[in-house]
């Protein structure tokens, strides 16, 4: 007889397109940091989805949200006033350097909005001809053309040239190639503080003070995109709160909403002013279910204090993977941020991901040799250990 995987897989082999490539796994059910496949096997997700589900799957506080507002209004158009929207980016002005909120539906959506705010800023201060920006090497910020052309990683690229105008790439961390990547046509940087599918490299404080103070001099917008680090993954709420840069505009997603499909360019008063009445809109952005979901994930991640919890559980983790790496020279290094983790090895990861599979624990690649630990900020400190020890018994059996 066919297993219940065995269908979804087939049916999804014929239906759906491969740009997900080849996928077996079928996952149909989530409680805390748990999923079970359609065969029943239940595993550690250690991945949250993808930097989304940080407060567990299904937390009880956010399905309640969502059940109470699906039954009361799910859709108005942005001609109109939405009521969990206004909260929402309450909440998010007040605990954020930003002043004003505008919603839409994913990252690369988020990314777009800031690089429209960008030039829209830069056309209404300093004129025409002010519409380059510069990204990082290795960066990573999105699909859709914009996004993808701020996205510093060729692979990414192949086949969709000609890309958007006026994109430069900068290394990281080296303040002299941004200070001479600066002419007079450049209008704002966009950067992770802690980059995350390029394979987990945090930027240094020293760096981002430097980014600012440049920015300050040329009158450059400085765009954060914490929709992989922010919202607490990296042990803070914002970035800003650990390097006491604040950035004029920030983009968010990910885990916004609880596991519901939202984004967010928040930014600073002055450049805020520059989306005018028709400048940007989305069709679904803030819509009321989003909304309310994103209200109660927000303040669940405030109330049990989670950007403190991931800061303390990512410092043991990091402890933990060191000792791990002493006797293992498969290990390189281990790199990251509160629970946004990194372990570069010497070779492709693929196996290793494979096998703690078959062990019940979901991890994943950040490029073919790192890899990513991105556990819901919720994870008891004991089972993230026992992660550890798993690691252990599988590289021991590899030697
Ligand atoms: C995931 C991610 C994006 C893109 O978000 P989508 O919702 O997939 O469009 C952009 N920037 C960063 C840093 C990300 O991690």
């Amino acid at each position: 007889m066919t297993s219940p995987a065995e269908m979804i897989r087939s049916r999804a082999e014929q239906y759906l397109m491969n740009n997900y490539g080849a996928r077996d796994l079928a996952l149909v059910r989530g409680e805390g940091i748990f999923v079970w496949d359609a065969n029943g096997n239940r595993y550690i997700d250690l991945l949250s989805g993808l930097g989304v589900n940080n407060l567990g799957h299904c937390h009880p506080k956010v399905v309640s949200a969502i059940r109470r507002q699906a039954e009361t209004l799910l859709h108005v158009s942005n001609l109109y006033l939405i009521e969990p929207q206004t909260r929402l980016a309450e909440l998010l002005v007040k605990h954020s350097p930003a002043d004003k909120v505008f919603f839409c539906n994913s990252g690369t959506e988020a990314v777009e909005a800031a690089i429209k705010m960008a030039r829209r800023f830069s056309f209404d201060h300093h004129g025409s001809g002010r519409h380059k920006i510069i990204a990082l090497q290795n960066s990573f910020h999105g699909r859709t053309l914009g996004a993808l052309s701020a996205t510093g990683q060729t692979k990414y690229h192949e086949g969709f040239h000609p890309l958007l105008d006026g994109m430069i790439h900068a290394p990281a961390n080296d303040i002299d190639a941004m200070r001479k990547a600066v002419d007079d046509s450049v209008c704002a940087v966009i950067l992770e503080p802690v980059q995350g599918e390029g394979g987990i490299y945090p930027c240094a404080a020293e760096y981002l003070r430097a980014v600012r103070a440049l920015c300050d001099e040329k009158n450059l917008l400085l765009i954060y995109d914490e929709i992989q680090c922010g919202l607490g993954r990296s042990g803070h709420l914002f970035a800003s709160d650990e390097f006491g840069v604040e950035p004029d505009l920030i983009t968010l997603a990910k885990s916004l909403a609880g596991g519901v499909p939202i984004g967010a360019l928040l930014a600073k008063e002055k450049p805020a002013a520059s989306f005018v009445a028709g400048t940007h809109a989305a069709t679904f952005g803030g819509n009321p279910l989003a909304a309310a979901a994103g209200v109660a994930a927000f303040q669940v991640l405030l109330d049990e204090q989670l950007p403190a919890r991931s800061k303390r559980l990512g410092e043991q983790f990091v402890q933990k993977l060191s000792a791990l790496r002493e006797k293992h020279d498969c290990i390189l290094e281990i790199r990251g941020r509160g629970l946004m983790i990194g372990v570069q090895f010497n070779g492709p990861v693929a196996d290793t991901i494979k096998t703690l599979r078959e062990r019940g624990y979901l991890a994943g690649p950040a490029g073919p040799n790192v890899l990513r630990f991105l556990p819901p900020l919720i994870i008891e400190e004991d089972v993230l250990f026992e992660t550890v020890e798993v690691l252990d018994q599988i590289l021991t059996q590899n030697k």
